[in-house]
């Protein structure tokens, strides 16, 4: 249950002053999330975009135009605008260094002559400009007498807005919403050295909502660096509840004897590489031990996951227990089928394939056998976790390309209540920094050796303009042989858009090479889409014309060309992830990156880093510098997603802090029983982790 003292915080938005009717709507599409109601801690949670600083004094000829000032002045005289003119009004002002024109476009002259009467001194704020080589101040947007003067801040906060929503509107309610703020207990350390500088909770963030200097927001601030290091406590605090309730649920060790690995690695035409080796035993050492596995197996495209996988799930059937692994898409769930389960099945393995498109009969027969333990090692897409279907006795659960997960799945699936062991694979490669903020205290193993026999992929820049030769070279490369993949890139975030560019591209291409050009968007039914990839894989068609959904995953190892249209569209992560489709098998491959003339600054540097490396946790920390993390995750918006106070700069410097503390914390009171394990409750609700909270209280 949420402690009382926070309830003020999560009442709607609409009980905050001069939030009528007409108003909340607004606030709940600008602020409420998912489509819920804004609440007043989204409203103080809305951390002004900027400062305006009212706090310059200067004369009248001393105010540089453009900028904001306030200006002291008497009132000279009115000049209305004349009945039917354009000209609009005016109000002479002046200082003893000057004079200057307020202009009003909308003015009513009784309004304007009480605001500001003939004779009287007022303040002014607002930014000078020079017309016909005069100062005028069009609409200031403050204008005060003394006492108004008293009240106005020197520093005055701008919120981001929605259509409709007037800034003093907003203004108000946050002022409204920092009052509602109740006096909440210390869940700093304060004994520790990061502990002692910093302003409390509140004080912090009412130094945002209540700037005291035009730095006030500046992430460097202790008031800022507070706020961000309760954020990342709180979730650093949450993923840890999650780990310890975890590994306190009974888990099972699960030992294999060995037998289906063996034959496996036999068959294999290849030997694992040491690093896919290491991974393979610090598995199968997580699974031998009775606390629950949560492990993140990262790897480059190209790096070997899947073997990797195969052979955990291998080494549960030996124990007599069920495996499964879930895939993105379809296609993927499919394609990892398709090519284990020979492997798998001539080891002595018994697999099964289950997405939303096994119906009726087939599907019933598979639950049946999942349930009835006739199946060792089941290949899905989420489909595999919904509710109705039962395993006889699941061990493990393998997660494919998580990034394409929502953060917070994980946490559905640790709560799933069986005693699952969790093995989450990445192609994204994540930096360690983010790795730890998204899921904590996570066991790492890295597949950062590539495969021997790789050659590299020669990467080229090339004008789009150019796109005449680019078709006359693929056809070169086609009639050596060679299979092409030739990627349209997403149009202003509309699939629909998307589909149209890469049919038209199917189009022209088919008119120069024929039948051989095949097409697979994600509109496509997933049949169309099987079979597409399918005539391609087998080399049935040369040219597979696609969106982004063989961004992730499809392996064709014949294919040694890739054409990306538009590279400038894409995010570094995406434009490695398709890269890393082409040089996977022993073949020379190219990729080519078709770019509108006229890059920006980003685009270019995003092209000249895929020509520079293919090391793809090189690429990620530089897509992270370029683009902040959200692209690293596969997720568009360019905030800290699921961080609404934290900024991406702050994250790594705090991380470690935030979690040692929590570290600590629960060492001491792994109940969070007492006075400072109350506040850190406090503080998880605040930001909305308590999830945890509840693995708390069953665990
Ligand atoms: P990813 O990590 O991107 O999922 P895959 O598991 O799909 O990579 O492997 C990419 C390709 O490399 C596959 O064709 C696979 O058969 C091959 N492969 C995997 N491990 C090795 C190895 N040790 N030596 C040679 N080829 C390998
Ligand atoms: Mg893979």
């Amino acid at each position: 249950m949420r402690p009382d003292i926070l309830n003020p915080l999560f009442a709607e938005a609409r009980s905050l002053p001069g939030i009528g009717p007409r108003l909340a709507p607004l606030f709940d599409r600008l602020l409420g999330e998912n489509g819920k109601p804004a609440r007043v801690l989204d409203v103080l949670f809305h951390i002004p975009a900027s400062v305006i600083d009212r706090s310059r004094k200067p004369t009248i000829a001393e105010a540089e135009p453009g900028a904001i000032v306030t200006l002291e002045v008497t009132v000279d005289a009115h000049r209305p605008s004349p009945p039917q003119g354009r000209t609009p009004y005016r109000v002479l002002v002046s200082d003893p260094s000057g004079d200057l024109a307020l202009v009003f476009f909308k003015g009513v002259q009784a309004r304007l002559e009480k605001l500001l009467p003939v004779g009287e001194t007022r303040w002014i704020s607002g930014s000078i400009e020079l017309w016909e080589g005069r100062r005028q101040m069009v609409h200031p947007d403050r204008i005060v007498d003394r006492e108004g003067l008293a009240r106005l801040p020197a520093f005055e906060p701008v919120y981001g807005l929605t259509e409709g929503l007037y800034p003093s509107v907003m203004a108000r309610a946050a002022q409204a919403s920092v009052d509602r703020l109740p006096a909440l207990p210390e869940w700093l350390d304060r004994s520790t050295p990061a502990g002692r500088g910093w302003p409390d909770f509140a004080d912090a963030i009412a130094a945002l909502h209540r700037p005291a200097s035009a730095q006030a927001l500046d992430p460097t601030t202790p008031a800022r660096i507070r706020l961000a290091y309760d954020e990342v406590l709180a979730s650093q605090l949450a993923l840890l509840l999650v780990r310890q309730s975890m590994k306190k649920a009974a888990g099972r060790a699960t030992v294999g004897d060995g037998r289906f690995s063996r034959a496996i690695l036999a068959a294999l035409p290849y030997s694992l590489t040491n690093a896919q080796d290491t991974a393979v035993s610090e598995i199968r050492t997580d699974l031998a031990t009775p606390e629950r596995m949560l492990r993140l197996l990262q790897g480059d495209v190209g790096s070997g996951k899947t073997v990797v996988a195969l052979l955990a799930m291998a080494t549960v059937a030996e124990a007599g227990r069920q495996a499964a692994l879930m895939a993105p898409t379809e296609i993927l769930a499919r394609q990892h089928h398709d090519r284990l389960k020979p492997l798998a099945e001539a080891a002595g393995l018994r697999v099964a394939l289950l997405t939303g498109r096994e119906k009726g009969q087939a599907r019933e027969k598979v639950l049946a056998a999942l349930a009835g333990g006739d199946v060792d090692i089941v290949f899905g897409t989420h489909a595999l976790f919904q509710e109705h279907v039962a395993f006889a006795d699941l061990a493990l659960a393998v997660v494919d390309e998580q990034h394409r997960f929502g953060v917070h799945q994980r946490l559905a699936l640790s709560q799933k209540g069986e005693a699952v062991d969790v093995l989450v694979m990445t192609a994204t490669p994540i930096p360690r920094t983010l790795v730890l903020s998204y899921f904590g205290d996570m066991d790492v193993s890295t597949l950062r050796e590539k495969p021997a026999g790789r050659q590299p992929v020669d990467t080229r820049a090339v004008s789009l303009d150019r796109i005449d030769e680019v078709v006359s070279a693929v056809g070169r490369a086609i009639a050596g042989g060679a299979r092409v993949y030739w990627v349209c890139p997403l149009v202003d975030e509309s699939e629909a858009l998307d589909v149209a560019a890469a049919a038209e591209r199917h189009a022209t291409l088919v008119q120069v090479f024929g039948d051989r050009v095949g097409l697979v968007h994600g509109k496509m039914p997933g049949r169309d889409k099987d079979a597409a990839m399918g005539a391609f894989a087998r080399g049935e068609t040369d040219i597979l014309v696609a969106t982004t959904v063989i961004e992730v995953g499809v392996d064709v190892p014949q294919a040694t060309v890739m054409v990306i249209e538009h590279a400038e569209r894409f995010g570094l992560a995406q434009l490695h992830q398709l890269r890393g489709r082409v040089g996977r098998g022993s073949g020379k491959s190219t990729c080519l990156l078709l770019f509108k003339a006229g890059l920006g600054e980003v685009a270019r540097a995003r092209i000249d880093t895929m020509r520079r490396t293919e090391d793809g946790f090189e690429i990620a920390e530089e897509d992270l510098r370029l683009r902040g993390e959200g692209d690293v995750l596969g997720t568009r918006q360019s905030g800290m997603p699921g961080f609404r106070l934290a900024v991406a700069e702050q994250q790594g410097a705090l991380l470690a802090l935030a979690r040692d503390d929590a570290k600590l914390m629960l060492t001491r009171d792994p109940d969070l029983a007492s006075e400072r394990g109350q506040a850190l409750r406090v503080l998880l609700y605040l930001f909305e982790r308590d999830e945890a909270i509840r693995l708390l209280q069953a665990g």
